[in-house]
């Protein structure tokens, strides 16, 4: 069959027919389409689900690969930190059946907290890494990188970044899976983890990737015969191939697709014609140091342009352009490659980053900011949609650093700002990742901030996928469903508020005004689920008694909400989500309901 697939449903596709018999992940743009995509698969040797964090969806992979499994674990880049305990220690204790880490990294970053370059990780944990430069290759890397899994042992690090995971490209495979038959867990003294097994397994994998070193040498590839070398891979190959069309005869290319080990060989022969390497990577200069290395243990010196000596940019993404202007600056000529503009053409106006139109945890916010009116207070943010807590009008974000740490960094905040009220949020989801030991903290050691947990029963960001508070599985199927409330109760907290954000605003603050009234621990659930997972009801519009005062629009910041040339406000019915926030804010009775019929 032919396809166009987008490289996340390429992997999928590829991962399915290569026989994988487990998936877990969870949810991260820019990899969650793997996921998304492996569960339309069914088969009855064949498990997928979203699992609560990276890290144990990492484990169950773990646990799945030692009874024989082909496996598959997914997250973002992000995610890898989470990970990032079991996969040290596995990278030691080692594999049976192939397991394959996915991580999607996001340069720029688009919808990341940070840049993160899991090459660095796989050099860190001395595991092999795939880094393919399309949908196509991806789908064929999936394969080999099983096979060298199983054959060494070892989890094998699949990297993709966001135009890769996100580009599409037309793919002929024949749609047959794979069968193979899971073996079962064998009692072996190598998987418990002990400090002096430890120490040999270290040394076994040491020698484990010399041994690969020529075997992956065959992923990566030479092309052309010019004198000047282009070392590249990932995304940053096709930026090259496409910034030197017409000089192809000056250049040569060195694509690494392994990036980790690398083989000296390949890079020596490579190296031995050439009057200058350049060096066209994101994020880190990985290819770079580890081809420089090579040629310093060699007694070679070339002249080299990179990160390193500041020719290319350490941070956010390349493009053709930025590559063209690369080599305008080695080569100081500006003839030398027609500066292209058409990125400049393709500009698109730029938007600050807003809850969604009608999102019921606007309103939280906002009552919670009501309510707290008047006091010092703090704010500590999280992960996900209410990251965007902190845009203005909301402005209800003084921190964010990583899944679960509103709850945490607020403990901090406490501690050495007593005098100051420390209110975390956090979303359903995050609570469920990472949310909850921070909970148990802050009842364990008597830190009495206020945590408000805003549930729109989803995992929003990413795309609406289940979790633990929602009760449904993957396949939409009946989980058990895992309750806010009796798990904060569990712990012991007794001072609990749930809160429907869409009911009245004015009795809300009054209600949250109370709880924030003293000082204790204390956790409010702001409960109604995202606009988007619902058909709307109703909508608001703006009457003739408008006074064009504006304060709908200033206080709320609803996107739906906006003003015509004439200064005049009005509401746009396709987004309004009918969630009627703003109409608690007009004195002049000029927003009113319409339902929708
Ligand atoms: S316009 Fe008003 S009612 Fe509609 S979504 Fe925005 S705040 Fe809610
Ligand atoms: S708050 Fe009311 S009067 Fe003021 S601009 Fe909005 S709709 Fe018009």
């Amino acid at each position: 069959m032919k396809k166009v697939l987008m490289g996340n449903e390429a992997v999928a596709y590829s991962l399915f027919i290569n026989g994988v018999n487990v998936a877990v992940g969870y949810p991260g743009t820019p990899s969650t389409e793997v996921i998304e995509t492996l569960k339309n698969f069914q088969d009855d040797d064949f498990y997928v689900e979203w699992s609560t964090n990276e890290k144990v969806a990492l484990e169950i992979a773990a646990g799945a690969s030692l009874s024989g499994a082909r496996t598959v674990a997914t997250m973002k880049q992000v995610g890898l930190n989470v990970a990032a305990d079991p996969l040290l220690s596995l990278s030691v204790v080692g594999v049976e059946g192939g397991l394959l880490v996915f991580v999607a990294d996001d340069p720029g970053p688009h919808s990341s907290q940070t840049e993160q370059d899991t090459r660095n990780f796989a050099r860190f944990c001395n595991l092999p890494v795939f880094d393919p430069s399309s949908p196509k290759e991806a789908f064929e890397l999936i394969k080999p990188a099983f096979e060298i899994s199983e054959k060494y042992k070892l989890p094998v690090l699949f990297r993709m970044t966001t135009r890769v995971c996100h580009s599409n490209q037309s793919i002929e495979f024949e749609f047959k899976r794979e069968k193979r038959k899971i073996k079962g867990f064998e009692k072996k003294p190598d998987w418990v983890i002990l400090p002096a097994l430890s120490y040999k397994k270290h040394m076994e994998l040491e020698q484990k990737l010399q041994d690969m070193k020529k075997e992956l040498s065959a992923y990566n590839k030479v092309e052309g015969r010019g004198k000047i070398g282009i070392v590249s891979g990932g995304i940053s190959y096709f930026y090259v191939k496409e910034a030197i069309k017409g000089f192809e005869d000056l250049f040569s290319i060195l694509k690494i697709t392994v990036v980790h080990p690398l083989d000296e060989g390949l890079v020596l022969e490579f190296a031995k014609d050439k009057q200058m390497l350049i060096f066209i990577e994101e994020l880190d200069p990985v290819l770079e140091e580890e081809v420089k290395l090579i040629l310093f243990e060699n007694g070679k010196f070339i002249p080299t342009y990179g990160k390193r000596n500041g020719y290319v940019q350490f941070a956010g993404e390349l493009d053709v352009d930025k590559v063209r202007d690369i080599f305008h600056k080695i080569f100081s000529d500006r003839r030398f490659l027609a500066k292209n503009t058409f990125t400049d053409v393709l500009q698109t106006p730029k938007r600050q980053a807003q809850l969604c139109a009608g999102c019921p945890h606007r309103s939280s916010f906002l009552i919670v900011k009501y309510a707290a009116k008047g006091q010092d207070v703090i704010f500590t943010g999280d992960i996900g949609c209410y990251t965007l807590g902190f845009a203005k009008p909301i402005s209800t974000t003084d921190t964010c650093l990583c899944m679960g740490a509103s709850i945490t960094m607020a403990q901090g905040i406490k501690i050495s700002d007593c005098s100051k009220k420390v209110i975390a949020f956090i979303g359903d989801s995050t609570f469920f990742h990472s949310g909850i030991t921070g909970l148990v903290n802050s009842y364990y050691n008597r830190h009495n901030i206020t945590i408000c947990i805003l549930d729109n029963l989803t995992t929003g960001m990413t795309g609406f996928q289940p979790h633990p508070g929602t009760g449904k599985k993957i396949y939409g199927k009946e989980g058990r469903k895992v309750s806010i409330e009796s798990l904060v109760k569990g712990i012991g907290i007794e001072k609990i508020l749930v809160i429907d954000p869409y009911l009245s605003f004015a009795e809300n603050v009054d209600k949250v005004r109370k709880f924030l009234n003293d000082e204790e621990l204390g956790v409010i659930v702001f409960r109604r689920e995202c606009a988007n997972l619902k058909s709307r009801e109703s909508y608001f519009k703006i009457n003739q008694n408008c006074s064009k005062c504006k304060v709908c629009l200033e206080v709320t910041g609803c996107p739906a909400i906006d003003e015509d040339e004439n200064g005049k406000l009005f509401i746009d019915s396709t987004l309004c989500n009918g969630c009627g926030l703003c109409e608690n804010f007009c004195r002049y009775s000029a927003i009113e309901k319409v339902m929708v019929k």
